[in-house]
């Protein structure tokens, strides 16, 4: 039986929970993925956000270096220079201040006493454009080096024509080679989660051999955005601007959108600047901590510390959903495994049963065996000392003769008990209903078993009504429910060899009549007092308690019982012994009293 279990457990129970552990690592890998997807998609679009900006501000670049090309068109750059600042922001409306000084630290423009905002440029910045101090700054000179004796040859061969290279974008390793990093910077950089960085640098150091660039630098907190350019015509004029931010803002905001089409419609794209404040956004009633996005990405060194960030519209969605699913598969996987279980029971009991039964059928096979082969060796036995007429004895022979009938009896109430079985097993079992007195029936069962008992020194009693009880029944079946509860008192009276047989009606819980056998044996030990009902089930051992049996005779008395419409039950007797009634529903006509059968 654990062995049946062992297999059970190894060959289906394990298995299936090894399955179900599975399926849950695959949901949890397929949430990660799904996630990672969903994080790529939101870093793509806002990689691609910024790479857009940083088109967008190369293009200014362009722009700027063409207006100062136009200018410069116009005369020769020196005579130019003194009024380079009008003359910028008349034509490119994104300038705020434009300046020119020349590498040797010399500030043509803007005029420091011409308005406000020039002055407060020279005082602000003249020092650093001079090279005189070196600041912290962002800085950025895409361009190649500048040959200045190439640059001559070339100005000599094509007077006029622009050395500005249109194919210049930003790249970011291009970006991260111009980064000088000094330590604390960078550590500083670490602080902010920023990939941009500033460096201490003078203005000359930064343009080096370069023909154009950007610097940003912050003053009193204020983002400062120039641009510079050297022209062919002479370089050692570097022709600058600074940028008026609030217009570079407009023309940003037309660049952040998201496209209609694109499968993430439920993200937010915002452009931030250094302190974290909404420039533009794609959602404008929408609110988050815009501290904390689901992916973002700097602009790069023109537009330091800002960034595109991307926002989940409903952030719990996602692991909603899979937390529904998570929980749908637990539950089916905890029905699996429940179902399995109760399955596996189910079967280890059927099993235990079929076992048991089988057990007791191989009982039930040598019990019958010897219980045929007693009877038959007492009758051949007697029949033989009769038949050698070896016995004179008148008195003797009698009492051997009734031997034989008794044992001859016993055999046949056997072999009834045996016929009768596999008749209800087979469902063939028929019964003759008619009326019947069940005191009659009664009376006449014992009396044929009173000398059998009597000669066995049992005391034998009985209280039986005077009147006939009638009852709709199958006389001889009734008779053989009697003859086995008689018989089971007999085997099992131990030394009290009393027997006594009551009759009686019941009232309650409906008008019934009710069969009483009552004995002073070993009674029926405890748990088993159901049990002796199944088939083959003997609560008393034949070879430890010496009383041969079959363990059928209470399943055929109950069966037969159970026919009529009645039961038979088990309780123990008050002092000792048993108490087997068999119990049987009144008949509607019960009272007349008409004798006999139909
Ligand atoms: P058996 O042929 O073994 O007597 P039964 O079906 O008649 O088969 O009885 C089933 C079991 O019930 C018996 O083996 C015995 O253990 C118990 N039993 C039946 N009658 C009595 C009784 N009067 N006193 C004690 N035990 C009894």
């Amino acid at each position: 039986m654990k062995k049946v279990a062992l297999v059970f457990v190894l060959a289906v129970f394990v298995p299936s929970l090894v399955l179900a552990w599975l399926a849950v690592r695959s949901l949890r890998d397929q949430q990660f993925a799904l996630e990672r997807q969903q994080s790529l998609l939101c870093q793509g679009v806002a990689d691609s956000l910024a790479e857009k900006i940083n088109g967008l501000l190369s293009e200014h670049q362009h722009d700027f270096a063409r207006q100062v090309e136009a200018l410069l068109a116009d005369g020769k750059p020196l005579d130019i220079a003194g009024a380079f600042d009008g003359r910028l922001r008349q034509n490119w409306p994104m300038a705020e201040v434009g300046f020119v000084v020349s590498l040797d630290g010399q500030v043509y423009s803007p005029d420091l006493f011409d308005r406000a905002e020039a002055r407060r440029f020279r005082l602000e910045n003249d020092m650093f454009l001079c090279s005189r101090e070196s600041v912290a700054v962002y800085w950025n000179s895409p361009k190649g080096a500048i040959n200045l004796s190439q640059l001559d040859q070339k100005e000599a061969a094509q007077p006029g024509q622009q050395t500005y290279d249109s194919s210049y974008k930003f790249s970011k390793e291009q970006k991260q080679a111009r980064n000088v990093m000094p330590e604390q910077r960078l550590q500083a950089a670490v602080d902010n989660n920023s990939r941009i960085s500033p460096a201490e640098a003078e203005f000359r150091q930064l343009v080096g051999d370069s023909v154009e660039g950007t610097v940003a630098r912050f003053l009193q907190n204020k983002l400062n955005l120039m641009f510079w350019y050297r022209s062919s015509r002479d370089p050692q004029l570097v022709f600058g601007a600074l940028l008026n931010l609030p217009r570079l803002t407009d023309d940003l905001r037309n660049v952040v959108k998201v496209d209609p089409q694109s499968p993430l419609n439920e993200i937010c794209v915002a452009l931030l600047d250094d302190s974290t404040k909404v420039v533009a956004t794609t959602k404008p009633a929408f609110r988050a901590n815009w501290k904390r996005p689901f992916a973002a990405a700097e602009i790069g060194e023109a537009l330091p510390h800002w960034e595109v960030a991307v926002y989940l519209l409903n952030p719990g969605k996602f692991s909603q959903s899979a937390q529904a699913i998570k929980a749908t598969l637990g539950l089916l996987i905890a029905v699996l495994v429940l179902a399995i279980g109760i399955g596996g029971g189910l079967i280890v009991t059927d099993l235990k049963r079929q076992l048991a039964l089988a057990r007791q059928k191989t009982d039930f096979v040598s019990n019958v065996s010897h219980e045929l082969k007693t009877p038959l060796t007492s009758i051949r036995m007697f029949s033989e000392l009769l038949a050698d007429g070896r016995v004179i004895d008148k008195e003797k022979q009698r009492s051997y003769l009734g031997i034989i009938t008794a044992e001859t009896a016993r055999l046949t109430r056997l072999i009834n008990n045996v016929l009768d079985f596999s008749r209800l097993e087979r469902g063939e079992k028929k019964y003759n209903f008619a009326r019947c007195d069940l005191v009659r029936v009664v009376r006449e069962t014992m009396e044929s078993y009173r000398p059998h008992l009597e000669q066995n020194d049992f005391k034998l009693t009985c209280e039986l009504p005077e009147s006939p009880v009638f009852v709709n029944g199958d006389r001889d079946a009734l008779a053989q429910i009697v003859v086995n509860l008689i018989s089971n008192a007999e085997k099992y009276c131990n030394e009290q060899k009393e027997v006594c047989v009551e009759l009686r009606r019941q009232e309650r819980p409906l008008p019934h009549v009710e069969v009483r056998v009552l004995d002073r044996g070993c009674g029926v030990p405890k748990g088993c007092e159901e049990r002796i009902f199944e088939q083959f089930y003997r609560a008393h051992d034949s070879l430890s308690s010496g009383v041969q049996g079959s363990g059928l005779g209470l399943t055929l008395a109950r069966q037969i019982a159970r026919s009529h419409g009645g039961d038979v039950v088990y309780e123990p007797r008050e002092g000792g012994g048993s108490c087997f009634a068999l119990r049987l529903p009144l008949r509607a006509t019960e009272g007349r009293s008409d004798g006999e059968s139909e």
